[in-house]
């Protein structure tokens, strides 16, 4: 079936033949023979990462949880479990993953082929870091069974790999032991740019840190922000009101956003007056420690159904970059007085501290990274080939999993396991017969 696919940013938009195996034995079936062909789990990718060249493998028909060790932790589950589904079957057991990204309609899949980084990256990696094994598909239907000790090279090839390496069928996760749903949340207030990636850099021992920051501002409050830091709280912490609800309160439905916001709605007016008043909010609650749930701590974005329409029709695309941590006081700065310039609307601009790397295409080393989102618009390709050029000549590299538009020479500048990515690739005999429009565009 021919179908027009997006990611999350609903830009490009691409024709492909669509197949959803509901078993690994039909996917097997399905793939045999097909050429230019990419995995897909729940499309949160912004760009074209999970569109194939020609064909596209939806895993999300594997959805069945095999096995579980509370004794350890490790949770071994099909590909196309989603994160919410874990969550909502484990955290009633007291145990939490290892790692999350900033939503949880995601797939097991697609967060170990984007090696995706959490709030705690500088402390505890990224989800690959914590993925004892997987069970591999070649497009052939050959399966591998792949960890550190068998398969090792394609192993560490397909954590970050975004599905160039294989279909993943199955893997085998860590969850950790939490006594409550609730998280310890500590805001502190920066007023520069400086100040941000001090307050981040100081907070190392914190578990999970993220900092917000006002991307319209501009002189001596450029860069301003609330920086987050949060501890998952024990059950002796909860006061009176969380005592009754200690893995948080049952789900809300949140507001939705029924139908494409027209290009108007969103404009500098109207973001700065949101980040004005998000900053003064949060200001006011600087201070003690306050206790906050897990949906809005780590999936704020999740409670409004269909955001990614607020946009507008033509969509957006999200920039993430990061930076070495002895550049990020050069050229942050720099950056962020571009796009304040700019004046492009964007509600959500974070910056994080980044450990180190995990596999050979995992996008997160040791340093900064900003993400934000911008709306598609003209001219805004042409403002972010200058971003980007700034960003691969210190040294810095963008996010695939967010990435729609960069250039063939800005990521091979940036990624330097690439070659060895390549040759992995050639000798598995992966070359056209997996290809996504990612990897068309930027030449892998
Ligand atoms: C609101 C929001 C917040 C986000 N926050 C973060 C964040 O904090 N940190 C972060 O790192 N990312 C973040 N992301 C990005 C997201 O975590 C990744 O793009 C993730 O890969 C999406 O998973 P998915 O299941 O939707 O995969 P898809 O978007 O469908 O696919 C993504 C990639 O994974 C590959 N893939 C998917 N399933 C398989 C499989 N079974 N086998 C092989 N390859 C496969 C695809 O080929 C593609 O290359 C965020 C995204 C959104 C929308």
């Amino acid at each position: 079936m021919s179908v027009e696919l997006s990611g999350w940013g609903r830009y490009p938009v691409a024709a492909t033949d669509l197949l959803q195996p509901a078993s690994a034995q039909a996917a097997a079936a399905m793939v045999a023979g097909r050429t230019g062909a990419i995995a897909r789990g729940n499309g949160r990718a912004y760009g074209d990462a999970a569109i194939g060249e020609e064909t596209t493998v939806s895993l999300l028909g594997l959805g069945r949880m095999r096995a579980f060790d509370p004794a350890t932790g490790w949770l071994t589950v099909e590909a196309g479990v989603t994160l919410a589904e874990i969550v909502a079957a484990f955290l009633p057991r007291g145990f939490f993953p290892a790692v999350v990204p900033g939503t949880q309609f995601v797939t097991v899949g697609g967060m170990i082929a984007a090696d995706v980084h959490g709030k705690n990256h500088h402390r505890d990696g990224g989800f690959g870091d914590h993925v004892a094994a997987l069970d591999l598909m070649l497009p052939d239907g050959t399966r591998l069974s792949c960890s550190r000790e068998q398969n090792a090279e394609l192993f560490h090839a397909t954590i970050g790999g975004m599905g160039l390496t294989g279909y993943i069928l199955a893997a085998t996760i860590r969850l950790i032991p939490v006594e409550t749903g609730w998280i310890r949340q500590r805001t502190l207030v920066a007023e520069t740019v400086a100040d941000t990636v001090r307050l981040l850099d100081a907070a190392q021992d914190a578990t999970y840190s993220v900092a917000w920051i006002d991307g319209l501002a501009r002189g001596a409050a450029l860069g301003r922000s609330l920086v987050y830091l949060g501890e998952h709280a024990t059950r002796a912490a909860l006061g009176g009101a969380q005592v009754p609800y200690r893995f948080g309160p049952a789900a809300k439905a949140g507001p939705g956003v029924p139908f494409d916001l027209p290009a108007l709605t969103l404009n500098r007016l109207s973001v700065a007056a949101f980040n004005e008043a998000y900053f003064r909010l949060g200001a006011a609650k600087a201070g003690p420690e306050r206790l906050v749930g897990w949906r809005p701590y780590f999936f704020p974005l999740d409670g409004v159904a269909d955001w990614n329409r607020i946009y507008g029709r033509n969509g957006f695309v999200q920039y993430q970059f990061v930076l070495p941590a002895a550049r990020s006081a050069d050229l942050l700065p720099d950056l962020l007085d571009r796009i304040a310039q700019r004046g492009s609307a964007s509600f959500l601009a974070v910056l994080k501290r980044l450990g180190r790397g995990g596999g050979l295409l995992s996008f997160p080393f040791e340093g900064h990274t900003l993400a934000l989102d911008m709306k598609m618009e003209p001219g805004l390709l042409a403002f972010l080939a200058e971003c980007d050029r700034l960003v691969a000549a210190a040294g810095g590299r963008l996010y695939l999993a967010k990435d729609a538009r960069q250039t063939r020479s800005t990521f091979e500048a940036g990624y330097p396991g690439l070659a060895r990515f390549r040759d992995i690739r050639r000798r598995y005999g992966l070359e056209g017969r997996l290809a996504s429009r990612l990897s068309r565009r930027i030449g892998l």
